[in-house]
């Protein structure tokens, strides 16, 4: 391996989200999972600071040592709690525990916590954070491609109520995101190719050129095979993405909206089909093919720019086919959507690759032709 590689390989990204109150940085680097001391350092955080990480079996097996090693090196005081953190267990019973163990340790308005895991232990440890003496620091360390480019940026924390995913729950930015792209690397594929949905969302919404990068790749499906200089460009470019549109409207007004680009579709199908038949990824997969049908009978988007999308996410190793569910259920749903304006379906309609418009002129008439395409 030349020096030039071995460089590259060790290249560290910086992305800065900036927001009015609090702005804080994105930094993207291989092991950089050892050296979130050092990057925390840099902060205004006394040394000797507690630092209660969150983490599960999964991620902590593998990157417990290395993170709290780090820390350790750096002069702060880790404590690791391990948690069960699958979907099921987003629950304030779990966010309890989280809190139970803050009392323990004594967390003071000063300490932190550290989120280590995908999605779940980032969204839960985050609320904790936001609950605990009515919010300390948060550090997010995402290991899921989904984490890394969507949930640890941004700000939303919550846990899910039995009647309802994420209904509970706070914004609370972290003060840092920390994102180590080796760590995916144990990644089951699955999760893996979900995630990348949400990149693939990200070129059509707004990044024509990481849309032509992902499509130049020769694999996008298994981060082990994939050329370590375009992961980290991806990372990079979804984190940006995600980022501004974070920055634009922090508290998703207006312009955060275009981030459910392929979700109104994808909630009917994980609706439908029950959570835990399709990942969320794979669910907005259907979706983005679903909503991209809806635009070119809109006459919005070229059947060329759907095909586009289509073979792009099949490269991926996504669904794109709608799955056999009942019409008029699949329209309950979209009319139950939270993304329903005062009584109008609410769509996010691509027009070409890099640009959307969120529509409220889609009718149910509408609807139903895509769908009966569809299927
Ligand atoms: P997840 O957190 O459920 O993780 C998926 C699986 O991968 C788990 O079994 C986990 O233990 C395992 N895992 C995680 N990292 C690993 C690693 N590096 N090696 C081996 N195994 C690993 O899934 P997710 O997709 O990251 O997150 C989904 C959650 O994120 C949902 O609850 C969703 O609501 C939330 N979310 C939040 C936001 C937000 O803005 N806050 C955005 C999108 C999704
Ligand atoms: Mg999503």
């Amino acid at each position: 391996m030349s020096t030039a590689q071995v460089a590259d390989l060790q290249e560290r990204t910086r992305i800065t989200v900036s927001l009015e109150r609090n702005p804080y940085d994105v930094i993207i680097g291989r092991s950089m999972v050892g050296e979130i001391g050092a990057a925390l350092a840099e902060l205004p955080i006394r040394s000797g600071t507690k630092i209660l990480v969150v983490s599960n079996p999964d991620v902590a097996g593998p990157y417990g040592d290395s993170c709290l090693g780090g820390l350790r090196a750096a002069g702060f005081n880790p404590v690791l709690l391990e948690i069960d953190a699958g979907e099921e267990r987003k629950t304030l019973q779990t966010l309890s525990l989280i809190l139970d163990k803050a009392q323990q340790e004594g967390l003071e308005r000063t300490s932190l916590m550290l989120a280590l895991g995908g999605g779940v232990v980032g969204d839960m440890t985050g609320f904790a954070a936001a609950c605990w003496l009515r919010g300390i620091g948060i550090v997010q360390v995402p290991t899921t491609l989904l984490s890394m480019v969507d949930a640890s940026i941004g700000g939303k924390t919550g846990v899910n109520h039995p009647k309802g995913k994420n209904l509970i729950g706070a914004f609370h930015q972290p003060r840092l995101v920390v994102i180590d792209p080796l760590t995916l690397n144990t990644l089951p594929i699955r999760e893996f190719r979900a995630g990348m949905a949400e990149v693939i969302k990200y070129g059509v919404i707004g990044d024509p050129d990481l849309f032509s990068r992902l499509e130049e790749a020769t694999d996008l499906s298994d981060p082990v095979a994939m050329d370590p200089t375009l992961l980290h460009d991806i990372l990079v470019l979804s984190a940006e993405a995600k980022a501004l549109v974070v920055a634009d409207d922090e508290r998703e007004g207006g312009r955060r909206a275009i981030l459910n680009y392929g979700h109104t579709f994808g909630h009917v199908v994980e609706t439908l089909t029950g959570y835990g038949t399709w990942l969320h990824g794979e669910a907005v997969a259907i979706g983005m093919a679903a909503v991209g049908r809806l635009a070119v009978q809109k006459g919005l988007w070229s059947e060329a720019d759907q095909q586009r999308q289509l073979k792009l996410i099949e490269k991926a190793g996504l669904p794109v086919a709608w799955p056999a569910l009942d019409r008029e259920a699949a329209l309950r749903t979209l009319q139950g959507d939270k993304k329903v304006r005062h009584g109008r379906l609410r769509f996010v309609l691509p027009t070409k690759i890099g640009n959307v418009i969120i529509s409220d002129e889609i009718s149910n008439e509408d609807v139903n032709r895509c769908l009966e395409s569809l299927n």
